[in-house]
This record gives C-alpha cells, sequence and structure tokens, in this order.
C-alpha cells in the first residue's frame, strides 16, 4: 500500500510518502516569515502553504520515485488547526484525488503525533509500542496522556485545563526576548544552566491532568521582580532561568504521566509531538522509565515537530479499516475528542 500524506495544520507544509509504515520520502518547508512576529500569523501562514504545497508534495513524490497514479490513498490533516492553513491541504488532497481517482482519508493531526511511533525507515525497523501504551502527548497547542488500545482506539485520560506545555516555553521565551518558537532556545540555553538555581511554582491538579499558567506566573513574577533590582537581571542569568524553567516543566510533565502508568498498570509509554524533542524531557523520560521498569519510547527529532510521515502512517491504519473521506470534507479547527 502507497499513501501520500499531506500535512498543513498550522506553519509548516509538508508532504510524505510510505510504502506500508515505511517511510519513502518525508519534505517539510517551515515558514520564516513569523518569526519576526513572535508567533505564527493566520494570514501569512496559509499564503506561504499555498506557495509551498505543489513544490513540496512534487518532491515528496520525486524523493520516493512514486507517481501519482500508483498512489493507494491521500491521507491530509483534517484538523485541528488553523482553518485557513488546514483549508490549503485538504483542497489540495482533493485536486490530487479527483485528478487521479484516488481516495482520500482524513488523520486527526493529534492521532498522527501518536502514530509517529509506528514508522519504519527503509533500512531499519524503528521501536514500537505495544497496545496498550501511555502517550503523552506535548505540543504547541496540546498537552495530554493518551491510553492507546489499538492504531485506532485512544482514549484520552488527562488533558490541560489551561496552556499546553508548549505554550509555556514559547511564552516564558517570549518574556526572556528569546523569539519564537521559544521551545528549541530555551533547551539549547538550559544546557549551560543550573536547573536547581530558580524554584517555580508546581500547580496541584487532580487525577492526570495538567496547568502551567501558575507556572507561567509565577516566572513572570520572579523576572519581574528582579528585573525592577537588576536591569541586566535576565541576560546574566539567562542559562539558569532556561534549565530552572524547563526542570520544573518536566517535572510537571512526568508526575502525571508517572500516575497514569501506576494507575492503568501500563510499562509501555510513548512520548510525541514538538515538545518531545525537548533533551530534558527526553532524558527525563528515559531515566524515569530506568527507574520504574517501564520501556519508554522517545521519535527520532525529525518526527517530533509537525510533519506529513505521520500523517500518511496514521492514513494508512485507517485506509486497513476502510475510513476514507468523501469530496466534500472540510477542515475542522478543533477536535474535542480523538477519533
Ligand atoms: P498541535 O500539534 O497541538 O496542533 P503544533 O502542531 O503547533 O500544535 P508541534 O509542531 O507539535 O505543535 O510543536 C511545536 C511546539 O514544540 C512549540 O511550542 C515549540 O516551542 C515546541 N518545541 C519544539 N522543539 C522544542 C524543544 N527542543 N524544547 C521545547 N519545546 C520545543
Ligand atoms: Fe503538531
Amino acid at each position: 500500500i502507497t499513501i501520500l500524506g499531506i500535512e498543513s495544520s498550522c506553519d509548516d507544509t509538508s508532504a510524505a510518502v510510505i510504502r506500508n509504515t515505511t517511510l519513502l520520502s518525508n519534505v517539510i518547508a517551515s515558514q520564516a516569515v513569523h518569526m519576526k512576529y513572535g508567533g505564527v500569523i493566520p494570514e501569512l501562514a496559509s499564503r506561504a502553504h499555498q506557495q509551498n504545497i505543489v513544490p513540496v508534495v512534487d518532491t515528496a513524490l520525486k524523493e520516493a520515485g512514486v507517481a501519482p497514479d500508483e498512489l493507494d490513498a491521500i491521507a491530509f490533516t483534517r484538523g485541528p488547526g488553523l482553518l485557513g492553513s488546514l483549508l490549503v491541504g485538504v483542497s489540495f488532497a482533493k485536486g490530487l484525488a479527483l485528478a487521479h481517482d484516488i481516495p482520500m482519508v482524513e488523520v486527526n493531526h493529534l492521532q498522527g503525533h501518536i502514530l509517529s511511533h509506528f514508522l519504519d525507515l527503509p533500512d531499519r525497523t524503528l521501536p514500537h509500542p505495544d497496545f496498550p501504551f501511555l502517550c503523552l502527548l506535548v505540543s504547541g497547542g496540546h498537552t495530554q496522556i493518551v491510553r492507546v488500545d489499538s492504531p485506532l482506539e485512544m482514549e484520552i485520560v488527562g488533558t490541560t485545563i489551561d496552556d499546553a506545555a508548549g505554550e509555556a516555553f514559547d511564552k516564558c521565551a517570549k518574556v526572556m526576548g528569546l523569539g519564537y518558537p521559544g521551545g528549541p532556545v530555551i533547551d539549547r540555553l538550559a544546557r549551560e544552566g543550573d536547573p536547581e538555581a530558580f524554584r517555580f511554582a508546581h500547580p496541584h491538579v487532580d487525577g492526570f491532568d495538567f496547568s502551567f499558567s501558575g507556572l507561567k506566573t509565577s516566572f513572570l513574577y520572579t523576572l519581574r521582580d528582579a528585573v525592577a533590582d537588576d536591569p541586566d537581571f535576565i541576560d546574566r542569568h539567562k542559562a539558569d532561568l532556561c534549565a530552572s524553567l524547563q526542570h520544573t516543566i518536566v517535572e510537571i510533565l512526568l508526575k502525571q504521566l508517572v500516575r497514569a502508568a501506576k494507575e492503568y498498570d501500563i510499562r509501555d509509554i510513548a512520548v510525541a509531538g514538538g515538545v518531545s524533542a525537548n533533551s530534558g524531557l527526553r532524558n527525563g523520560v528515559v531515566e524515569e522509565g530506568r527507574r520504574r521498569g517501564w520501556r519508554t519510547f522517545v521519535p527520532e527529532f525529525r518526527f517530533t515537530t509537525d510533519n506529513a510521515a505521520m500523517i500518511a502512517v496514521a492514513g494508512y491504519y485507517h485506509y486497513l479499516h476502510g475510513d476514507f473521506s468523501s469530496l466534500d470534507v472540510s477542515p475542522v479547527a478543533r477536535i474535542e475528542e480523538l477519533m
């Protein structure tokens, strides 16, 4: 089965080709235009997708050595994400499907992040978790613990009641003047800093939910008070601030993950989403796993942030299940429940 995946939910235009679960190509065009605005501007994102989609899909097919007529399905991100961005991918998928008479398969972007763990490479298979497993899904817009019983059966068992972990990274980075997206910058600076230098508020949340707004406020107040005494405070303590902030975010994430793993008695534990690129979180999950006898699954870096390979592999499982979309499918900005 050969599938083309198309992802355009936020600010990355991506296309990938897989044969069964083996990745043949994965092309990503990132949009630098948003950096100078300190966040994604939906209008600009949509326009950049329109410029990128044709060459990105073309390159993905060429790199894979696959002609459109050889495709068994086109998998595309239906949501959640920015409507104007999603619309470009959905419309392009429709056009291609119609022109070549290929079935379309819609994919939930979040399910895609999780199913990135089932990709393989042409020269080697990658480690796959066994079912049921727990996935800590940490991205720019979501922070969830998902219990995964099969590729298409998942249940959200915990979710953030305010900000996502990626948002916490990005907003705190903005306060320090580190640019957008700030997560990767904090990760880099944190390597030189002391994770115990500063203490920030930890939330008290029941069950397996998350909260990051208290941390954000606590971070903000620490900076505000310190800068009042010393205008150069941020510059002089950047590495320690980043290391301490990252350490706190990782602690918050791991605490709930450990709770859920105990409650559900599950020992296959995966992380997915853009924040799973974070070295502190990656090390933290592996360390925690070593202590607790988990098998831990951390994706390759290129499969952490948005990519079409994960959309293609999710599409593959829908294809096997016979879930096809009609040509009048439209994008959705929010999906409250994983399908
Ligand atoms: P969603 O998947 O919820 O719709 P999204 O697709 O915009 O949101 P992703 O692309 O999965 O989000 O992840 C982007 C987020 O990951 C950003 O908040 C970014 O700062 C964060 N991020 C990326 N790399 C790192 C890193 N090394 N450390 C911390 N955060 C990171
Ligand atoms: Fe994403």
